[in-house]
């Protein structure tokens, strides 16, 4: 096989779900977000298993991935947009049964013009300036808006992921001046703002990157593991260079295998020269640039050629791979590419 192997562990999703559910209390729902092909990990199957496991809420950032999920999963479950009704959205909202996140006054009209008495939630703006009606838009039409009953009304938090960041505390009681007294569900949290503790709960929370296994959920279960083949493996002499622009030479006669992924997989042109690979247990350096299909590793070290060598393992997780390309565990796995054989576990 020529492409590498994205090998997906859904008995570790589903177990990071639960124990995301488990740090809010009983009446507190927690849906998926599964926007972005589920983080990479393929949207059809990830949410199919997490249905399986009792999620009833899910969340994409587009429509048109809500499309997509609404056939994978069939009627039942609710699928929020977090986009919301755009232009050219309101048929495949109405067919689809999805529930856009209205997220300004335009939109808000268009959603009530175009399709009275169709479920939709709420966005509010607490301070992130990203997406969601401010404050004195939010008073101007509440109460139109709460005649039609809002399945959920959200805000979301700029830097949940740091614990101590006093903008936590400053959006919690934002969000808690727009909402308070409201007959309405209401929603703050992703997997940052979970950890932050009860406050930050309210009636549903909206994990993402927690179920694949990416901090801040640092109890998480790794999800994703990638494989990748050798393709070829070659002797070199010492002072010989590997790959392009020459960044690596042979100290002294070495090893080298030729594996197929490369930036065209996201595996990022940033982590060249400075990233292992595991045969096993032991690391192997890659060395060299990375290529758009290829990535060339010493293998000098070890006893026998192996078949493969994998880059996302136990022993490298994905937030440590992208702390050496300079990013962050998000970005990595919604990089991975369409080139990958997935393979499911569970
Ligand atoms: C992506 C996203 C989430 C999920 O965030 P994670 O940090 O991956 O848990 C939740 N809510 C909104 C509005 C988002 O855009």
């Amino acid at each position: 096989m020529g492409t590498s192997v994205l090998h997906i562990d859904l008995n570790a999703l589903r177990d990071n779900w639960r124990a995301l559910d488990a740090l809010s209390a009983p009446n507190v729902e927690t849906a998926a977000v599964v926007k972005a092909n589920a983080y990479g990990t393929g949207a059809a199957k990830a949410a199919r298993a997490l249905q399986k496991a009792g999620v009833k809420t899910f969340f994409v950032a587009a429509v048109e991935e809500g499309v997509a999920l609404r056939e994978a999963l069939g009627p039942s479950p609710e699928i929020g947009v977090f986009s919301g009704h755009m232009a050219g959205d309101t048929d495949m909202i109405a067919d689809m049964q999805l529930t856009p996140m209205l997220n300004s006054l335009a939109q808000t009209t268009r959603h009530f013009e175009a399709l009275p008495g169709h479920p939709f939630g709420i966005q509010l703006d607490t301070g992130m300036n990203r997406l969601g009606l401010e404050p004195n838009e939010w008073d101007a039409i509440k109460e139109i808006v709460m005649q039609a009953g809002p399945r959920l009304v959200m805000s979301h938090l700029a830097c949940a992921d740091e614990p101590d960041h006093p903008m936590n505390a400053q959006q919690l009681t934002c969000f808690r001046e727009m909402t308070d007294g409201l007959n309405v569900r209401r929603a703050l949290s992703a997997t940052g703002g979970i950890l932050l503790g009860p406050d930050y709960h309210f009636d549903l929370v909206r994990p993402g990157i927690g179920l694949y296994g990416g901090l801040p959920f640092e109890d998480a279960q790794p999800v994703v593991r990638i494989e990748c083949p050798v393709i070829q493996v070659r002797e070199v002499a010492a002072g010989e260079t590997v790959g392009y622009g020459n960044t690596w030479s042979a100290e002294g006669p070495a090893r080298i295998a030729t594996i197929s992924a490369g930036y065209a997989d996201g595996i990022m042109r940033a982590i060249s020269n400075n990233a292992v690979l595991f045969d096993g247990d032991t690391p192997c350096p890659l060395i060299g640039r990375v290529s758009m299909d290829l990535i060339t590793v010493d293998v000098t070290h070890l006893p026998q050629t192996p078949h493969a060598l994998d880059l996302i393992c136990p022993h490298q997780t994905v937030d440590e791979l992208a702390q050496n390309a300079g990013t962050i565990g998000y970005e990595i796995l919604t990089s991975l590419g369409e080139r990958y054989t997935r393979r499911y576990i569970g």
